[in-house]
């Protein structure tokens, strides 16, 4: 079974700018804006430009340039953000919830880039 966009998820509408959005980053790729619900001091979401809803859909299906672009451009909002390696407190944690069972609430690739404060470990149990 092929995957199935819905154009019509927040993401694809922040990205059409009709929704506003908090934008840390952005180029042809990608673009980074922050979470309206942040769950550390920097919570940052980058979602590609094009129409992909999970990371293996766009890893399977994507081309070798937007891979690339969006690849770079999460390095791009690392170091603006001031957590990658050399800054005083460097760390983060990036995460990409897919599906049902990875609590994934909008249908448009995100990777959520946590960091600010010591995230505590990977998983809790939940059961
Ligand atoms: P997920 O469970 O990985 O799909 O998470 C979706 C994330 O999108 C949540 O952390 C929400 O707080 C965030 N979110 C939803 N709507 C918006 C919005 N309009 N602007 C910024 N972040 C949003």
């Amino acid at each position: 079974m092929g995957y199935s966009y819905d154009h019509e998820n927040i993401f694809a509408k922040i990205l059409r700018g009709e929704i506003p959005n908090d934008t840390v980053y952005e180029d042809d790729f990608a673009l980074a804006f922050r979470d309206i619900q942040p769950q550390a001091p920097a919570h940052v979401l980058v979602i590609p430009k094009g129409p992909y809803v999970t990371y293996d859909h766009f890893a399977n299906e994507a081309t070798d340039a937007e891979i690339i672009g969006y690849t770079r451009a999460i390095g791009k909002v690392c170091a603006l953000l001031g957590v990658a390696p050399g800054h005083e407190g460097a760390g983060y944690r990036a995460i990409a919830n897919s599906g049902n069972d990875g609590v994934q609430e909008v249908p448009h690739l995100h990777v959520h880039i946590l960091a600010g404060r010591p995230l505590g470990r990977m998983l809790q149990r939940a059961d």
